[in-house]
């Protein structure tokens, strides 16, 4: 409850352990997402402490970093924790997975990215047109935005 009771016993000279606060703020993730990690099977089970504190290995740090940069990369978790387990299978000839995830996660952001200007061009449109309110957009004959259909490319090529 005070202070007092931090300062005594083994303040924890975990060598080279790191306790979830310290992992949390090196890697820049909250302790939280630690346990969420641990509980989704991508950071292996910590040791613990006499006291029951977990205690992280030094590299628990890089391996929080590449889970983030993968997540960055736009890897789902589910992902992450199979490119994971295929790095950790990996020897010989074998792959680590990351070339045809790599690449079918380029088609898909690049479907993604397409899918985005459309609808980019959408916004741009009713911008310009002054579009202020639904509503009445909905039943207007000129309002760009495409509420029958999808087909925004075709309007516009009829419009140009
Ligand atoms: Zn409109």
């Amino acid at each position: 409850m005070s202070a007092e009771t931090s300062a005594s016993s083994s303040t924890s000279e975990t060598s080279a352990g790191l306790r979830s606060g310290q992992l949390a703020d090196a890697a820049g993730v909250n302790p939280q997402t630690l346990r969420y990690y641990e509980r989704r099977g991508l950071l292996p089970e910590p040791e613990r402490t006499l006291g029951g504190h977990r205690v992280y290995p030094p590299d628990a740090v890089a391996l929080l970093r590449v889970i983030k940069a993968a997540q960055r990369l736009g890897f789902s978790l589910d992902e992450v924790a199979e490119l994971l387990e295929a790095g950790r299978h990996h020897h010989g000839r074998d792959s680590g997975g990351l070339q045809a995830r790599a690449a079918a996660k380029l088609a898909e952001i690049d479907a993604r990215i397409a899918d985005l200007q459309v609808i980019r061009a959408a916004l741009v449109e009713a911008v310009d047109a002054g579009c202020d309110d639904l509503t009445a957009c909905a039943t207007s004959d000129c309002c760009p935005l495409p509420f029958t259909e999808l087909a925004i490319e075709e309007r516009r090529a009829r419009r140009a």
